[in-house]
């Protein structure tokens, strides 16, 4: 597909004014776009950078509008938007990412049934819609799995592990509530991600493996390029997704890898993503230029190059509380804080790369400042 090529002094309108939202505009505002965006947080990361910002709630349809028509190209941050008043918007403005990638990937029911369409090879599943819907669960995928609710998680969120008969009136709770599914837990020996960008004519640019740890199922630390024979295995299972489902701009395909070293695919964001934050020091292009550069319709660079090896760690408040007085110490670590006005343990407040010759010295050296965070 072919969309319309903005020149510069266009404006570019990004739905959600979040880190993401920010490190978007900062790239499009480096390439001399202008930027609005719209988010429902008056005190978001993005208000003090965006050259224009429209205070509303996501689901405001005129607000959205008014959004379309002050822009040339609209983009989201996130894909908890509602996908109907999305495809409203798609018909009237230049949206070049369409909506159904967010409609399929913000239902983890759909998501995992696109991704076995697609033919990738994904973890065994049961959708949950009632309660007893458990008893099915138990059956066929044995303890331990992870019920997930099938709208609106991030960072584990609406996620519980079942580990015995113990918790399955925790699970039961948990459905009442909200439809969910149930899938097989993991024995993970690793996970790794793939971040890619898809441009005009279809034009695929992929960035490198990334190796990925999680603690409390929010992402920890990132290592490029992973230390993983699986990156051609991965780009494979993800050209399977790109055959299936619509994707413009840049998203990132996670995947774990188990103890007997089987590739599976997690999940999707179809958006950037924080395992791929790194590529802003660590690359030649970051996964926000090269999806600036393909929703203004512009070329992509065929390769992405690795300037240096790098860590990535991710600045929770917990994080912020522990190292905020050593960062004036610290030029290499390479800080970004997203300005966000409420400090939480867990809420992600910045994150750090340190490029390195030596991934492993590096790792432990990181591990060792990280060590008093409060769990
Ligand atoms: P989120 O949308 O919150 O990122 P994920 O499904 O990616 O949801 O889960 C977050 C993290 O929790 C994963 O990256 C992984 O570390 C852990 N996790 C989730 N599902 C499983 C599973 N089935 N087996 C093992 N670990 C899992
Ligand atoms: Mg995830």
């Amino acid at each position: 597909m072919n969309f319309n090529k903005l020149s510069f002094g266009a404006t570019v309108g990004i739905i959600g004014g979040g880190q993401l939202g920010k490190m978007m505009a900062q790239s499009a505002q480096k390439m001399g776009y202008r930027v609005i965006v719209l988010d429902p947080d008056a005190e978001c990361p993005c208000q003090h950078v965006a050259h224009e910002f429209i205070n509303a709630p996501y689901d405001d349809m005129e607000a959205l509008e008014q959004l379309g028509e002050q822009s040339d190209v609209i983009t989201y941050e996130f894909e908890n938007i509602s996908a109907p008043q999305l495809k409203a918007l798609v018909s009237r403005y230049n949206i070049p990412q369409g909506y159904q990638a967010i409609e399929l990937l913000q239902d983890r029911l759909t998501e995992k049934q696109s991704l076995q369409a697609a033919g990738t090879q994904i973890v065994p599943f049961e959708q949950l819609t009632e309660p007893s819907d458990i008893e099915r669960a138990v059956d066929k995928l044995g303890y331990p799995f992870m019920v997930k609710t099938r709208f609106g998680g991030y960072d584990g969120k609406g996620q519980i592990l079942v580990q015995s008969e113990d918790d399955l009136d925790e699970a039961r709770t948990l459905i009442e509530n909200q439809e969910c599914v149930a899938e097989q837990f993991v024995d993970l020996a690793k996970e790794v991600s793939l971040t890619v960008t898809i441009g005009n004519d279809n034009q695929i640019t992929y960035f490198p493996l990334q190796e990925n740890e999680h603690q409390n199922q929010i992402l920890f630390k990132t290592i490029v390029p992973a230390r993983s024979d699986k990156e051609a295995e991965a780009r494979d299972e993800v050209k399977k997704i790109t055959d299936y489902i619509h994707f413009v701009g840049t998203f990132t395909v996670e995947f774990f890898i188990d103890r007997d070293n089987h590739l599976y695919v997690n999940e999707i964001a179809p958006r950037p993503h924080n395992s791929g934050h790194y590529s802003i020091e660590a690359c030649d292009y970051s996964q926000f230029d090269t999806h600036i550069l393909a929703v203004t319709g512009q070329q992509l660079p065929q390769e992405i190059e690795i300037l240096k090896p790098a860590v990535m760690m991710n600045l929770l408040g917990r994080d912020l509380d522990l190292l905020e007085d050593q960062f004036g110490d610290h030029p290499e670590w390479h800080v970004h804080i997203y300005g966000k006005t409420k400090r939480k343990p867990d809420r992600k407040m910045g994150h750090m790369t340190i490029l390195t010759n030596d991934v492993d010295q590096t790792e432990r050296e990181m591990l060792q400042r990280f060590e008093g965070r409060n769990q």
